[in-house]
């Protein structure tokens, strides 16, 4: 297993539209257990493929409280089932230290294969809802801080500049 690099707001390469997944195999597998292990390794609860730099459309996440229920999503489909949306409070492992309230439909259906390459059909809501939403803009090249305004964007790119410049000296500390 390995830790990969996430790419972090604005970098351009998270507006890449993420291709279908042809067949579930060893490749994949291996990229599914590499992300999983990042996703745990950044404190996160989901993450897409385009995060860390590969364009398919592959999404891990765990919402459990104890990081023992990894789950996959491969090829998602997402439908709201409802026209009623509420806000919830997001951040993005891509745009760190930045929290913002995003309005999203409160259940969808969701239709995907699963790390197996399984179809599964579930219908969501609560966390799962919004994160699911999330994470299938990331494989459609949005962010979350793209429904914010102007002014907001601009705070948010101006903070993840300066988290990872403070992330960089401690790295740099680290080695020393
Ligand atoms: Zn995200």
């Amino acid at each position: 297993m390995a830790i990969l690099p996430i790419l972090s707001y604005p970098d351009p390469r998270l507006r890449t539209i993420a291709e279908p997944v042809k067949t579930v195999d060893a490749e994949i597998k291996q990229l599914i257990e590499d992300m999983i292990e990042t996703m745990y390794d950044a404190k996160g609860i989901g993450l897409a493929a385009t995060q860390v730099d590969r364009h398919i459309q592959l999404i891990v996440m765990d919402l459990s409280e104890n990081n023992d229920n990894p789950r996959v999503f491969i090829n998602p489909k997402v439908t709201p089932l409802v026209e009623d949306k509420k806000p919830y409070e997001e951040g993005c492992l891509s745009v760190p230290d930045v929290y913002d309230s995003v309005e999203r439909p409160t259940r969808v259906k969701i239709e995907a294969l699963d790390g197996e390459g399984k179809p599964f059909v579930e219908e969501a809501e609560g966390l799962l809802a919004v994160c699911i939403q999330h994470e299938m803009d990331h494989l459609n090249g949005v962010l979350f801080v793209d429904y914010l305004s102007r002014l907001k964007q601009t705070r948010a790119r101006d903070k993840v500049k300066k988290y990872l410049k403070v992330r960089e000296r401690q790295m740099q500390q680290n080695k020393a």
